[in-house]
């Protein structure tokens, strides 16, 4: 039996796992992804600032376990010592385990997607389908396969699918288009001293302003100290298209007053879907039309979080390996 080729648009969570899960023996997969590094949203960074090195998590923070199917994995991880316990909780132990990733959540996803086929670097601007299979216009190639699975967020995933000169506008994606994001700014700041903050070394403020702030020394993955701080959905919605100078300077004096810190250095990233707002039900979707070879998966599936991500990946590859 030939293998079928399968693409995966996106090497986040739910493209990783979906790839590490299928059988080998019935697909050949490709994934592509418009970033420089895998991750997508788990995103973290190395930088010299003065001869000295910061690591910070600028993405998702932390991970929670509530499915026995991630559990599983996260146990089989935490063997292999790419993942750890990092509290019970921020400001109060509530019992249950927040995860981080031993040297970044990027690092993560680094490390189980060793062997897979992935081309950094190709954003994914046209698809075509031709009855039985399908031509994707990326960045630096061209690329084809008689499967394809999208897994980047779904306003992105939208603008991909119109893309398609045949798109058959009558399957359904109403509820997909419904989907809102919260926006995220995250402000990453070196300091030349230590924070004054109490172990773990992070604040889930969930408060007008900001989300959740973390100093990455703490917690264990930096050198030096640098402090990640995500501004609330409504303070990034009120910031989002000021000039990136004045948003900067107006999120250090908010935090330098709530934290009593010095920041010596500072650095923006916008996300612009940080999350979802709603999920969807199921953990994927299959669309009716292109001979049921087209699939939209990710974190919007599972609930807007990465256990989410990784259940939409988990159980589309458990789909497909029974399918096909
Ligand atoms: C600021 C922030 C804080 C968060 N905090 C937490 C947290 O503490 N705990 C938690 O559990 N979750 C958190 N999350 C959510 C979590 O990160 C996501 O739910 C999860 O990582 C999503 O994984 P995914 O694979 O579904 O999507 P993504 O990680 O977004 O992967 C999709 C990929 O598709 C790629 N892509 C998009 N368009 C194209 C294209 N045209 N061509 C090629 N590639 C493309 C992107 O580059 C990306 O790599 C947070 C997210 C953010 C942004």
């Amino acid at each position: 039996m030939s293998k079928k080729r399968l693409i995966i648009i996106g090497s986040g969570m739910t493209g990783i796992t979906l790839a590490s899960n299928l059988d080998p023996e019935k697909f050949e997969i490709q994934i592509l992804d418009k970033g420089r590094g895998v991750g997508g949203r788990m995103a973290s960074k190395t930088i010299f600032v003065d001869n000295k090195e910061f690591r910070y998590d600028y993405g998702a923070q932390f991970f929670t376990v509530r499915s026995k199917e991630f559990g599983d994995q996260v146990s089989e991880w935490e063997m292999k010592k790419l993942v750890k316990v990092w509290c019970n909780g921020f400001e109060n132990n509530d019992g249950h385990n927040r995860y981080m990733s031993t040297n970044g959540m990027r690092d993560l996803l680094g490390n189980i997607s060793s062997g897979l086929k992935i081309q950094q670097n190709q954003k994914v601007a046209k698809i075509e389908y031709f009855d039985d299979y399908w031509r994707l216009g990326a960045s630096r190639a061209n690329f084809e396969s008689e499967l394809l699975v999208i897994t980047t967020p779904l306003p992105q995933c939208v603008e991909l699918l119109k893309t398609i000169p045949t798109f058959d506008h009558h399957d359904s994606l109403d509820e997909i288009k419904k989907i809102e994001y919260k926006k995220c700014i995250a402000l990453i700041m070196t300091m030349g001293s230590e924070s004054n903050f109490d172990p773990p070394g992070a604040y889930q403020m969930m408060d007008q302003d900001w989300d959740f702030v973390s100093d990455n020394k703490i917690k264990g993955i930096s050198p030096n100290t640098c402090v990640t701080a995500h501004a609330s959905n409504a303070l990034s919605e009120r910031l989002w298209n000021d000039d990136e100078a004045k948003i900067k300077d107006q999120l250090v004096d908010k935090i330098k007053n709530r934290f009593n810190i010095k920041p010596e250095h500072s650095f923006l990233h916008k996300w612009l879907y940080a999350q979802s707002k709603k999920n969807l039900e199921g953990y994927f979707k299959k669309m009716n039309s292109y001979n049921n070879s087209l699939f939209i998966a990710g974190e919007v599936f599972g609930g807007s979080k990465i256990e989410g991500a990784y259940l939409s990946g988990y159980h589309l590859a458990k789909y497909m390996n029974n399918q096909y």
